[in-house]
C-alpha cells in the first residue's frame, strides 16, 4: 500500500520509536508520580525525561502531556478563556475552531478568523488590523493541515508581545518537519502530537509553554499531588495532567526526537519529493492545486475538475492501492475560502519513509484518474 495520509498520522514508525514502545509498555508502565514503589519511580523518570527532551526539542519552560493536540488546544482555549474577543485564522482546524465557537455560544467570547491574501499566505497585518482593545489571545495554527499554507508565526509573535496578548500556536502539522522553536516563535503555549511529524505513537500529546503565562484548569482529578485538597492544584505541569499518564508513549516520544535529531537529512529528501509531487500535479490537465505560495512542499491537496473528492480517493484505495485523505479536512472555514465546502478536496501527505518511486505512481495515477 501507498500511504499519503501523514498529515493525518504517520503509519510508518522508525524501528527505535516501536522497540521503546514496546519496551516501556512491558517494563516500565506503571503509574508515574503515583506511589513510592521502585516502579513508579522509573516510570516517573520516564516522563521526566521526556519533559526534557520536548523541552530541548521545542525550546520551552515546562510541558504538560494530555491524549493528543486536540485535548491540548482544549486545555489552552478554555483554560485561557475570559470575556473579550480571540483572533485566529480561517486555516484552523476544528480542534482550535470548535472550543471557540463552544465559548461564543457560552456567550463568553467573539472571535475573527483572518483570512490570507489573494496568495493564499496570512498577512501578519491583517492579524493586527483585527486586534481590538479587548483581544486577549491570537489562536495561529502553524501549518494548515489542508493546503500546508505556512503562518509568519514569528511576525505574530511579535503583535502579541506589543500588544501583551497571549499567543497560541498549533504546532500539529510543523512539529517534524521544521525547526520549530518558541523562542523564536514568541508564543506562550505550543501544542502538537508526536504521533505526526515526529513517527511517534498515538495516545500522547504535549502542551508547551514558555514563561509564566495564565492558565486555569480544564480538566479535573487526581494528579498524584495535594490529594489532601478537594481543589485542583495549579502548578504546571502537574495540576493540567489528570489521570493515568502514557508512560509508553513518553518513553517512544524520547525515541522519536532523538531520531529526528540524528536524521534532519530527511527533512531535505522530503522537500524534495513534496516539490516533486506538486510540480508533476500541478502539470497535469484538470487538476486544481491550492496553495501555491509559502506552503510545507509535503502536502498537496487538490481537486479533479468536475469530479467529488471522494470519489478520488474511493479510486485511489481500491485500484491503486493508494491511501489519500478527501473529503473536508476538519478545517470548514478553510474549504469555505478555497470554495471546496460542497466537493470538499483530496490531500496527500508524505513523510520520510515515502519514496520518489510511490510519487511517480501517485502522479500516473492522478493523470489516468484526471482522463
Ligand atoms: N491541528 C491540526 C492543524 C491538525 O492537522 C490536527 C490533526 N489533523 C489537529 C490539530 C488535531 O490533532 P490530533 O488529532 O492529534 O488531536
Amino acid at each position: 500500500m501507498i500511504y499519503f495520509d501523514n498529515a493525518a498520522t504517520t503509519l510508518f514508525k522508525p524501528e527505535c520509536v516501536i522497540k521503546a514502545n514496546d519496551y516501556a509498555t512491558r517494563k516500565l508502565s506503571a503509574n508515574s508520580g503515583r506511589g513510592s514503589h521502585s516502579a513508579s519511580v522509573k516510570a516517573a523518570a520516564v516522563i521526566y525525561e521526556a519533559r526534557k527532551a520536548v523541552r530541548d526539542y521545542v525550546g520551552c519552560d515546562e510541558v504538560i502531556f494530555g491524549f493528543n493536540c486536540t485535548d491540548m488546544l482544549n486545555t489552552v482555549i478554555f483554560g485561557t478563556a475570559r470575556r473579550g474577543h480571540v483572533v485566529t485564522t480561517v486555516y484552523e482546524h476544528n480542534s482550535i475552531l470548535r472550543p471557540l465557537q463552544e465559548l461564543k455560544n457560552r456567550g463568553l467570547i467573539t472571535f475573527t478568523a483572518v483570512e490570507p491574501d489573494r496568495h493564499g499566505v496570512i498577512d501578519p497585518r491583517d492579524i493586527e488590523r483585527a486586534v481590538r482593545s479587548d483581544t486577549y489571545l491570537l489562536a495561529i495554527n502553524h501549518v494548515s493541515n489542508v493546503t500546508g499554507a505556512v503562518a509568519p508565526v514569528a511576525q505574530i509573535g511579535a503583535i502579541a508581545r506589543r500588544y501583551g496578548i497571549l499567543y497560541l500556536v498549533d504546532g500539529a502539522q510543523s512539529v517534524g518537519y521544521m525547526d520549530v522553536n518558541m523562542r523564536e516563535i514568541g508564543c506562550d503555549y505550543l501544542c502538537f502530537s508526536p504521533h505526526k511529524g515526529l513517527h511517534g505513537t498515538q495516545g500522547i500529546g504535549c502542551l508547551c509553554v514558555k514563561g509564566n503565562p495564565p492558565l486555569n484548569a480544564f480538566k479535573f482529578g487526581g494528579t498524584g499531588t495535594a490529594s489532601n485538597s478537594l481543589e485542583q492544584p495549579t502548578d504546571i505541569p502537574e495540576g493540567f495532567e489528570c489521570g493515568t499518564l502514557p508512560v509508553a508513549g513518553a518513553f517512544a516520544l524520547i525515541a522519536a526526537i532523538n531520531y529526528r535529531k540524528k536524521n534532519a537529512h530527511e527533512v531535505r529528501n522530503l522537500a524534495y519529493l513534496g516539490e516533486l509531487m506538486r510540480s508533476e500535479l500541478s502539470k497535469i490537465t484538470g487538476v486544481r492545486l491550492y496553495g501555491k505560495y509559502n506552503v510545507m512542499p509535503n502536502i498537496a491537496c487538490f481537486n479533479i475538475d468536475g469530479m467529488d473528492a471522494a470519489v478520488v480517493g474511493d479510486i485511489l484505495n481500491e485500484q491503486y492501492d493508494t491511501a489519500v485523505r478527501c473529503g473536508l479536512h476538519c478545517a470548514p472555514l478553510c474549504h469555505r475560502y478555497l470554495g471546496t465546502l460542497d466537493t470538499g478536496a483530496v490531500r496527500a501527505s508524505l513523510s520520510y519513509h515515502n519514496t520518489e518511486r510511490e510519487v511517480e505512481f501517485f502522479v500516473k495515477a492522478i493523470a489516468e484518474i484526471a482522463k
